[in-house]
């Protein structure tokens, strides 16, 4: 039986492990960083916490024998990534990255794309009532700008050391309805919204911009590290019938 890592924590992930259930050729190990109190985490056997950088990650590879690595982490976990690069090199592990693909541009859009988070903030005019769909560790550059109203939603807590921007904090998963959030923006006064382009489909807030015509600072990913990319699960299931069984 072939023996498959996957580096975890989204959707796809746990899509790609439920379709793989059945599959009695392969046993499927997901990772997870441990960060979320709730994850989605479809089938098959998990791990939680970092490997320890890359020497430790080419390590766990070695040692529990595993044939093959997907790297279905999201588009802005960019330092697994880059680690999980670097430890299939040393281990040498086939691997794969699914990266889903950026979101779909329409007429109504008004992105203004940047390349970072810092840059978001930047981005901003002065006095601004933003929303800002954040992470961890990403409020720092809007709380640093004390001209700024912001109304903050994150699925985690922000760590206890973490400078929140002047407004109001929300904790919480995204709704899926475009008219709750046209909701939650009239209330508060919204005129820019803060966004990563974190792919696939754009959601509830990026629909409700579009309608209320409000501006979207819009995160762009950064690049996958050098490797095989692919963009749905399908594709991955594919590159695993090539790579493994040679379908
Ligand atoms: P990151 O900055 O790229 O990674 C930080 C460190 O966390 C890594 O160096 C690694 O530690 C550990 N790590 C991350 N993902 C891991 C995994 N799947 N299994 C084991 N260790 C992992 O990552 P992040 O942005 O904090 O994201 C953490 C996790 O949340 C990822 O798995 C990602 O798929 C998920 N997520 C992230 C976002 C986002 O916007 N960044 C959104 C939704 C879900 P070591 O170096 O010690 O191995």
């Amino acid at each position: 039986m072939a023996k498959l890592l996957i580096l975890g924590g989204t959707a796809e992930a746990a899509e790609l492990t439920a379709r793989l259930a059945g599959d009695d050729r392969l046993e499927t190990v997901t990772s997870l960083a441990g960060l979320t109190r709730l994850p989605n985490v479809g089938s098959g056997q998990v791990r939680r916490g970092g490997f320890g950088g890359p020497d430790g990650l080419a390590a766990f590879l070695k040692n529990g024998g595993y044939d093959a690595l997907v790297d279905a982490t999201h588009p802005f976990a960019a330092q697994i990534a880059r680690h999980a690069a670097e430890a299939v090199e040393m281990s040498g592990t086939p691997r794969v990255k699914l990266v889903r693909p950026a979101f779909a541009r329409t007429p109504a859009d008004r992105f203004v794309p940047v390349a970072d988070i810092e840059s978001a903030a930047k981005a901003l005019p002065q006095n601004a009532r933003v929303f800002l769909a954040a992470g961890r560790r990403e409020l720092a550059p809007f709380a640093a700008r004390s001209d700024l109203w912001c109304l903050v939603r994150m699925i985690e807590p922000p760590a206890a050391d973490e400078a929140l921007p002047k407004g109001e904090l929300i904790l919480g998963r995204p709704p899926t309805d475009p008219d709750a959030e046209i909701a939650l923006f009239k209330e508060h006064k919204i005129e820019w919204i803060v966004s990563k382009d974190s792919g696939g489909r754009a959601g509830a807030k990026i629909e409700a911009a579009r309608r209320l015509k409000l501006p979207v600072v819009l995160v762009e990913r950064p690049a996958p590290p050098k490797g095989t990319t692919v963009e749905s699960v399908d594709a991955v299931i594919a590159w695993l019938e090539s790579t493994l069984f040679h379908g």
